[in-house]
C-alpha cells in the first residue's frame, strides 16, 4: 500500500491567520511575508506588535462568534502565537479552516497536568510530581515528594507566575490558600545543574526537523539569555533535541514546538513545560540559522518543505526587558556583531514599563567560539 501524498502547500498570496497580536506573531507574519504569504492577525488589543505588520486585522475578543466566523471565511489556514487563546477558538474555526497546530496540542500546554501526564504517556522523563485539588492532598504530596517542592497553578502561569517554593510544611496552607484557580500542581524541587531547552518542527507529512538544544538563563522570573548551542555533552544535546521531536510527532503537531527541560547534574533530562508555538528560546536562530524557527513555524503551517539544516553561527540572545535594557538599543544598533530586534511596543516613554519584553538581541559568534568560553554570559549583548 502506498503512503497517502501530503496535500499541495498553500501557494504564495495565501493568507495565515494568526490568533495572538505579540511579538511571537510579528515576527511570524514578518518571517511569512519574506515568503510572499499574507496574514491577517486576529487579537483583542488594536495596534498590538503583530498587527503593526500585519496585511489584515481583527480586533474583537476570542469568544465573538461572528467576527471568529468572518476570520475564518478570511483566511486560509489558522495558527496561534498565544499559548492562551481558549479552546473553544479553536474548536468554532476547525469545522470552518485547518488550524495547525491543532486544539490538542493547545489545550495540552494549558494544562500542567495534562502536559505532564501526556509527557509521561509519550516517553519522556518528568520529575516527580502530585495533582493537588485539596489542602489535604498538597499534604499528602509533601509527604510524598519531600521538601523542597514547588507548588503551581496547572493554568495561565507563566514566567514564574502563579508558583511558590515550599520550604517548611507551615508554608503549606498559605501557598494552596493564594494560588488560584484550582487543582495545583506539587512538583519535586529539581536540582538543576542548567536549564535548557529545544525546538522541532513538524510537517504535514510528519517530517520533523530541529534546532540545537539551548541554555537558558533567567533572571527575575523571565528569561534573559539564551545560549546556542547548550554547553552540555553531545549526548545530552542529542536527548534535549531527541525529545522534542518525539513529542511533537506523539502531539501529531504540525507546526513549531518547544520543550524546557532541567539537567541534573548526573546529565538526565527532565521536561518542565512544552510550548506549541515559537518560543523565546528560539529566537537566536532568526539570525544564527539559514531558516530560523519563525520561518519552520509558517512553512510547517502552509504545507512547505521543512529543511534540516545546521546552526551557522553560535550565539547568545538576550531579551530587552523593560525600561533600563531596552534603553541601550542604540548602541545594540551600533554593534556589528549584534543583530537587534524590536517589537513596536514603546512609542515615546510609553510602553516601557517593567517586566515587559520589548525586543532581543543576539550576538553572533564564529561556530565553536562558546566552547572556549569559561562563561557564555561574558559574550552576551549589553
Ligand atoms: P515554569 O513556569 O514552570 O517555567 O517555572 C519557572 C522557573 O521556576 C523555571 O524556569 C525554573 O527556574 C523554576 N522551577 C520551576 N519548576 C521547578 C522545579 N520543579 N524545581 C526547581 N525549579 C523549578
Amino acid at each position: 500500500m502506498s503512503t497517502p501524498l501530503p496535500p499541495p502547500p498553500l501557494p504564495p498570496g495565501s493568507t495565515i491567520g494568526i490568533l495572538g497580536g505579540g511579538q511571537l506573531g510579528r515576527m511570524s507574519a514578518l518571517a511569512a511575508a519574506r515568503l510572499g504569504y499574507r496574514c491577517h492577525i486576529y487579537a483583542p488589543e488594536a495596534d498590538s506588535p503583530g498587527m503593526q505588520v500585519a496585511a489584515a486585522r481583527t480586533v474583537a475578543p476570542y469568544e465573538d462568534a461572528g467576527a471568529l466566523a468572518r476570520f475564518a471565511a478570511a483566511v486560509n489556514v489558522v495558527t496561534f502565537e498565544f499559548e492562551n487563546v481558549p479552546a473553544a477558538t479553536l474548536d468554532a474555526l476547525a469545522p470552518l479552516v485547518p488550524c495547525r497546530p491543532g486544539v490538542a496540542a493547545l489545550r495540552i500546554g494549558q494544562d500542567r497536568l495534562a502536559e505532564k501526564a501526556f509527557f509521561e504517556s509519550s516517553g519522556i522523563p518528568v520529575g516527580p510530581w502530585r495533582a493537588v485539588h485539596s489542602l489535604a492532598e498538597l499534604e499528602a504530596g509533601i509527604a510524598a515528594l519531600g521538601l523542597p517542592a514547588v507548588l503551581k497553578t496547572t493554568r495561565l502561569g507563566y514566567d514564574g507566575r502563579g508558583q511558590a517554593v515550599l520550604r517548611r510544611p507551615e508554608d503549606a496552607a498559605a501557598a494552596f490558600a493564594r494560588l488560584a484557580p484550582h487543582p495545583l500542581i506539587l512538583e519535586a524541587f529539581i536540582p538543576f545543574a542548567k536549564e535548557v531547552s529545544a525546538i522541532a518542527a513538524r510537517g504535514v507529512d510528519g517530517t520533523v526537523v530541529t534546532f540545537d538544544a539551548v541554555e537558558n538563563r533567567h533572571a527575575h522570573h523571565i528569561l534573559d539569555l539564551s545560549i546556542a548551542p547548550a554547553q552540555v555533552p553531545p549526548a545530552v544535546a542529542a536527548q534535549a533535541r531527541a525529545q522534542v521531536a518525539a513529542l511533537a510527532t506523539a502531539l501529531d503537531l504540525v507546526g513549531v514546538l518547544a520543550l524546557e527541560m532541567f539537567l541534573l547534574p548526573d546529565g538526565r533530562l527532565l521536561a518542565n513545560e512544552m510550548a506549541p508555538r515559537p518560543h523565546n528560546s528560539g529566537h537566536w536562530t532568526m539570525d544564527a540559522c539559514r531558516i530560523g524557527q519563525f520561518e519552520m513555524h509558517v512553512r510547517a503551517v502552509v504545507g512547505l518543505p521543512l529543511p534540516q539544516l545546521g546552526r551557522e553561527h553560535d550565539a547568545v540572545m538576550r531579551n530587552l526587558v523593560g525600561p533600563d535594557s531596552y534603553a541601550a538599543w542604540p548602541r545594540l544598533a551600533a554593534e556589528p556583531g549584534v543583530a537587534l530586534h524590536l517589537y513596536g511596543k514603546v512609542q515615546g516613554t510609553e510602553g516601557a514599563r517593567p517586566g515587559r519584553k520589548l525586543g532581543h538581541a543576539t550576538r553572533l559568534l564564529p561556530l565553536g567560539r562558546l566552547a572556549e568560553e569559561a562563561d557564555a554570559a561574558a559574550l552576551a549583548p549589553l
